[in-house]
């Protein structure tokens, strides 16, 4: 593998402005791919665009809307062609008890993390198809593999997300499209810290307690790092690794699922 094995290739990152995103936006990067960072605030794109070492642009827009995701799919094939590399990673995670999961919070849920994934899906598989080439890259969660107490909307919404990944697999085999989901468990990201705050705030534990609940989960007793969840997108977009489609790639330090 010389240096630079997604040389010509357009990757589009969603939620590529921070915590996991960003660090398979710079992974990509690095391996020479230009990148497309979506997400809703301009600032952090445009921040995390501006240290990467090939083309790489912000492009301001939220998952859940149609009409702007189609705009959006329209602008980046303007500037960059079309997107050979999706990476539907934006998403949102709330906790709360079952009967305290509000209506409005499991349409969030669904909202970001499933319809997120349908739609920028819906507009890269055609170029995809008739390039007959593309890799799609959901990034999903160990919860989409195995159900956790008090995460139930989340679980579900991910559960979705695999769902959709196995089913475009198949329908998409012939076509020279991949569609795999990562898995990652607890990484060190904003959305982490959220959860330890919200432990904090719930049980009365200090900051060290409320982590060791999230990192006993991991038998590696520690966060995955966001890098980590980079290289296994890496490698599902190699030119030839395109026999590796619908799978789940747990990336939990061997948390059994
Ligand atoms: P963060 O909360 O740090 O970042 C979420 C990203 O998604 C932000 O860049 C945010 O950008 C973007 N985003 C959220 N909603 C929308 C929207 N409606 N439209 C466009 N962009 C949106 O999350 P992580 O980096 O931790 O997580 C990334 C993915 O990894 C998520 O899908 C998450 O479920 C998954 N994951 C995370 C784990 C963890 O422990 N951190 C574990 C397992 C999976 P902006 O606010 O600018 O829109």
């Amino acid at each position: 593998m010389d240096g630079s094995p997604l040389k010509g290739a357009h990757a589009l990152v969603t939620g590529g402005g921070r915590g996991i995103g960003a660090a398979i936006a710079a992974v990509l990067s690095e391996n020479g791919a230009k990148v497309t960072l979506v997400g809703r605030k301009r600032q952090p794109l445009e921040k995390q665009a501006g240290q990467l070492p090939q083309p790489a642009r912000a492009q301001v827009c939220d998952v859940t809307e149609e009409a702007a995701v189609e705009d959006a799919f329209a602008e980046a094939g303007k500037q960059f062609g079309p997107v050979s590399i999706l990476v539907n990673n934006a998403g949102a995670a709330e906790s709360a008890p079952f009967l305290k999961t509000e209506p409005e919070q499991w349409r969030r849920h669904l909202e970001v993390n499933l319809m997120g994934t349908v739609l920028c899906t819906r507009q890269a598989l055609p170029a995809m198809t008739e390039a007959g080439y593309g890799r799609v890259i959901n990034v999903a969660s160990t919860a989409a593999q195995t159900g956790y107490a008090y995460v139930s909307a989340y679980c579900a919404s991910k559960h979705a997300v695999l769902g959709l990944t196995r089913s475009l697999a198949l329908e998409y085999a012939r076509k020279g499209v991949t569609v795999n989901a990562v898995c990652p468990g607890y990484a060190d990201t904003d959305m982490a810290d959220d959860s330890v705050n919200r432990i904090m705030e719930k049980t009365g534990r200090n900051r060290e307690e409320a982590l060791s609940a999230l990192t006993r989960v991991n038998p590696q007793g520690r966060l995955v790092q966001p890098r980590e969840v980079g290289m296994a997108v890496l490698g599902l977009c190699l030119p030839d690794t395109g026999a590796i489609t619908g799978q789940a790639i747990s990336i939990s330090g061997g948390e059994v699922l």
